[in-house]
């Protein structure tokens, strides 16, 4: 792989930042793009300003053709193949690369479902897990974006449950073919796509894989769905009624199409969580801009604190959002960087892609929820031209709501990340019990905290607190329902929101902490102050998560001390959230845009 990433960090275990503390230089920020990764992130800006932003009426009314051809020319700078090997035509370029195609090209929303659905769940089932034939045949068209690929899994009956599909596969008399029968439904790109991966269950049971071409007898798409948002962008069913798949179509092992349905949705998920960034900082850009120029009462609104502390929030979320996406590429990165030759490449990236399930869950949940916070400030800025079609804060509202929803519920999501936590707990891959007995005695003997010291200091320990409570919790819920915990969903909701903070809210402390390291401290207080602020606001959410779970977990005198201990944990002096927020927005407006200098 051509690996790009400048400083790529020491190999980190999947979920370990719970049970770990790192260091500013362990982990990757945009700060480190280096040359080849800037200059893809400029391309990228420059074909979503020149190509998507001037189309995106068209595409709005479904002009089908010329998404088409933009995704043909995003295939030509080289935008669609980063993620395939190049002897098939692609780049192969690092997963950090991914993630800045994904973050700079989120100007549209239907375009960005397109090529999502493309180049990420279309194509890389192919790449992964495709035999050498299927590769070299399938994988250069979808590398030029001549060929447009869709990924079919969920049914009218089966979404989030996507393993109990009807959609059967039997193989004919003479041995040559597959006849596949059923149906698939909301599937992203099926009105012009060429190619689709598709799940069916050999003689009804074993889940697997087939690569279906558009004209294969026996398949035909249904009509486009009529949709809330992402209207740029095509969904409909399909219809397979004895569809003939050659046998050379199964992709992968018959019974094992979980692993790529599943392993594929982990690179949906960080790339869907980098483009709800990119989205967001259009939109902040945005909303300055109608903030500085709309007048009420005599002032611009930018002027009025309850408009500027919606924007500081927005800004905080994304230099926070910017630092969660890039450290979790950045440890793909270097994790492949780090594996031996013993496998193929492709076998290595999907195992790396598999170690990182917690944090691209993380991302896709964080992601998904901030945009949605953002665009529903989005639309209060605009007020009542924020209800009105011809104003861009409509669109992205609607826009924005469907990625709650697909590459697996945010419910889905947040069962995934306490369950993946769980099972390494339990297999002991993750010492996270050990971890959890060592914080249980330490807040049971009341031992202090060390004093830190330094910048950011009291962000830091709200970050060691934050994972002390996370620990806590998760100690006194599994004490108290072992192993039935998996069906307490509402409290392995609570948990993951807790590791969800966590994780953002240490991942913009190191963020803030490398920048002050390499600029010195006066010259980023703006990091500074949007770590501060995102630090101060997560830590309440994680104490709010964790007094459920307590609660839900314990009674009587147990409860009463264990809250004692909660309470412990979370003493810290508050900070005057207020006069952070004020500093942010001041430095946004005047810059008429997010900026991190
Ligand atoms: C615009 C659009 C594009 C899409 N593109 C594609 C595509 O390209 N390919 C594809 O295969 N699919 C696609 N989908 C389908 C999408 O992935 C599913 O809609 C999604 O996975 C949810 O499945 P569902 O709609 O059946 O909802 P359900 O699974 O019925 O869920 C309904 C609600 O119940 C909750 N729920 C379900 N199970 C549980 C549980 N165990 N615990 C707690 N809560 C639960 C869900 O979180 C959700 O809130 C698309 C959908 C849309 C709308």
């Amino acid at each position: 792989m051509a690996t790009l990433t400048a400083i790529p960090s020491t190999k980190v275990s999947g979920g370990s930042f719970l049970i770990e503390e790192h260091t500013p230089n362990e982990v990757f920020t945009p700060e480190d793009f280096n040359e080849q990764h800037l200059l893809i992130a400029q391309t990228a800006e420059e074909f979503a300003n020149k190509e998507i932003v001037p189309n995106i009426d068209k595409m709005e009314h479904k002009d089908f053709g010329l998404t088409r051809e933009l995704v043909r020319k995003a295939g030509e700078l080289g935008l669609s193949g980063v993620d395939v090997p190049e002897q098939y035509g692609g780049l192969h370029l690092d997963k950090v690369t991914s993630a800045i195609i994904a973050d700079r090209l989120a100007k549209h929303g239907g375009f960005s479902a397109t090529w999502g659905a493309h180049t990420c769940i279309g194509t890389l089932p192919i790449v992964y897990f495709g035999t050498e034939t299927q590769k070299k045949k399938y994988l250069p068209g979808l590398a030029s974006g001549e060929t447009i690929g869709a990924y079919a899994l969920s049914e009218s009956s089966s979404g989030s449950d996507a393993l109990n599909c009807r959609t059967r596969a039997a193989l004919s008399a003479d041995g040559k073919f597959y006849l596949l029968n059923g149906e698939k439904m909301w599937i992203t790109n099926a009105g012009f796509a060429d190619l689709f991966i598709v799940f069916a269950k050999v003689d009804g049971e074993k889940f697997t894989a087939f690569i279906i071409e558009r004209n294969f007898p026996g398949f035909a798409v249904g009509a486009e769905e009529h949709k809330m948002g992402i209207r740029g962008s095509s969904t409909c069913p399909l219809i397979l009624n004895d569809c003939k798949v050659p046998v050379e179509n199964v992709l992968g092992e018959v019974g094992k199409g979980h692993q790529i349905a599943f392993n594929v949705l982990n690179v949906g998920r960080f790339k869907l969580g980098a483009a709800c960034v990119g989205s967001a900082r259009n939109c902040i850009e945005s909303a300055i801009a109608y903030a500085r120029q709309r007048k009420a009462f005599g002032k611009v609104i930018a002027d009025f604190g309850l408009v500027r502390e919606k924007l500081a929030n927005m800004a905080a979320g994304i230099f926070t959002g910017e630092a969660m996406a890039y450290r979790t590429v950045g440890m793909m990165d270097a994790a492949v960087a780090q594996l031996g030759e013993s496998q193929s490449e492709m076998v290595q990236v999907r195992k790396v892609i598999d170690e990182y399930a917690v944090e691209c869950s993380i991302l896709k949940v964080w992601g998904s929820e901030f945009i949605n916070y953002v665009v529903d400030e989005m639309v209060q800025i605009y007020g009542g031209y924020g209800f009105v079609e011809e104003y861009p804060a409509e669109r992205s509202y609607r826009d924005s709501r469907i990625n709650r929803i697909f590459e697996g519920t945010n419910e889905i999501n947040r069962l995934v990340i306490t369950g993946f936590l769980l099972k390494r707990a339990m297999s002991g891959q993750l010492p996270l019990m050990p971890a959890i007995k060592r914080i249980m005695d330490e807040v049971l003997s009341g031992t202090r905290d060390e004093e830190t010291e330094g910048i950011l200091a009291e962000e830091r320990r709200l970050v060691a607190t934050a994972k002390k409570i996370g620990l806590f919790a998760a100690g006194v819920a599994t004490q108290r329902y072992m192993q039935a915990i998996q069906d307490q969903q509402e409290i392995m909701g609570a948990i993951a929101n807790i590791v969800i903070e966590t994780y953002a809210m240490e991942s913009a402390v190191l963020r803030a902490l490398k920048l002050a390291a390499q600029n010195g401290e006066a010259a980023t207080a703006h990091p500074i102050t949007m770590a501060r602020l995102y630090a101060a606001g997560a830590l309440e959410k994680v104490e709010c998560a964790a007094r459920m779970v307590i609660a839900a977990s314990a009674e009587g005198d147990m409860l009463r001390s264990q809250m004692a201990i909660l309470r412990r944990l979370c003493k810290y002096e508050p900070f005057n959230t207020v006069g952070l927020r004020q500093a942010i927005a001041q430095k946004v407006i005047e810059s008429g845009k997010y900026v991190v200098a």
